[in-house]
């Protein structure tokens, strides 16, 4: 069956004429689904009973069911985690900023990336994501907590650059003027490194903003770190990064989880500042959020304002990550993990 979700208004008219219907409906349909945020085709009210009839038999109608709902009693800050039409989990996080709120979104079922501190990957990859279920990640946490969203981020569970082609159409669709119409330059794509992707990405001509996982200042560092360090060199990924600004205009934010004794001392700030020097970038500093797999203890509040002060004498941006949910499985991955866990 086709997934109706993940259509574009266009492909939704040619579906919907070869069922005889007339063109206009494709627009109704796209708002209920886009703009309205209609559970089931039964809400569409405007349209009569035997076409939404007929779209139960051809279509499916992706939606999630709410398993569980985490809330911070220090920051308001939500996670959700939502069964798929298959049974598969997948979180979700919530977080309510001055400037508006902001969704976090996972791209895959589980990762393959194989980041030795990141909780998403330990139980490797299920499958991708199609854009129905990362655009309903959205839609869902609209409805239940009945406010907009504003900015979205794809730095939950999985590697979006790995599920490219349902990524970009997830955010034509998310950006498209007759669905919730989020503006590009409110949406941020983390990736751990992909280069090939990166650059195609760049040729796309959107307006999003890419997050760089660096984590090291080295390959030597990085390889440890991060698998994929060992296909990419961090050569190539720079050239990649200094491509997409090039292509786009949009600074690249570059992310850093600081570890203790790992990759947080002053020669790897200077390392890490003769890498960035000069470039129209943005640092993001993040204490790493320790799971229990691995022991991974993150920096403290001096040392990582340590770190930063350098950073800035040399003029690099740089922000220290407010960690939002702290007291609800902060860490990607962590909340499915468990919960698949209790269940076998
Ligand atoms: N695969 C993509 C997006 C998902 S991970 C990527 O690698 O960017 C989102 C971000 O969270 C990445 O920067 C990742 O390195 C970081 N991250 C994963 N586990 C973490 C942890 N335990 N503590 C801090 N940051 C973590």
């Amino acid at each position: 069956m086709t997934d109706i979700k993940s259509l574009t208004l266009q492909e939704l008219k040619t579906e919907l004429t070869a069922m005889g219907e007339k063109a206009f409906r494709a627009g109704q349909m796209y708002e209920w689904m886009h703009k309205k945020l209609a559970v089931s085709f039964d809400d569409m009210a405007n349209l009569p009973k035997a076409m939404r009839d007929a779209c139960k038999e051809r279509f499916e109608y992706v939606s999630l069911e709410t398993v569980q709902v985490q809330e911070s009693k220090i920051d308001g800050t939500k996670k959700f985690l939502f069964a798929l039409p298959d049974g598969n989990l997948v979180e979700s996080v919530w977080m309510k900023y001055h400037h508006g709120n902001s969704v976090c979104i996972s791209s895959q079922v589980g990762c393959k990336m194989g980041c030795r501190f990141c909780a998403s990957t330990l139980d490797g990859w299920e499958r991708n994501l199609l854009p129905s279920e990362m655009l309903e990640q959205i839609y869902a946490i609209t409805r239940i907590t009945g406010e907009r969203v504003s900015n979205v981020v794809v730095m939950g569970t999985g590697e979006p650059m790995d599920n490219y082609d349902h990524l970009v159409r997830f955010i034509e669709l998310l950006t498209n003027e007759d669905g919730l119409n989020i503006s590009q330059r409110n949406i941020t794509v983390s990736t751990c490194g992909l280069v090939p992707q990166i650059r195609k990405l760049a040729d796309e001509n959107l307006q999003i903003t890419l997050a760089l996982s660096l984590h090291a200042p080295n390959d030597e560092k990085r390889k440890e770190l991060m698998p994929i360090a060992k296909k990419y060199s961090l050569a190539e990924v720079m050239d990649a990064c200094d491509y997409y600004f090039a292509k786009t205009g949009r600074r690249i934010s570059f992310e850093y989880a600081l570890v203790a004794g790992v990759n947080d001392n002053d020669n790897e700030a200077e390392e890490l500042i003769s890498l960035l020097q000069g470039k129209n970038c943005h640092v993001n500093l993040i204490p790493v959020n320790p799971i229990k797999e691995r022991d991974y203890v993150s920096t403290n509040r001096q040392n990582t304002e340590r770190f930063k002060n350098k950073l800035e004498k040399s003029k690099i941006q740089c922000t220290i990550r407010r960690e939002m949910g702290r007291d609800i499985d902060g860490a990607c991955g962590q909340l499915r993990r468990r919960h698949v866990q209790k269940e076998q």
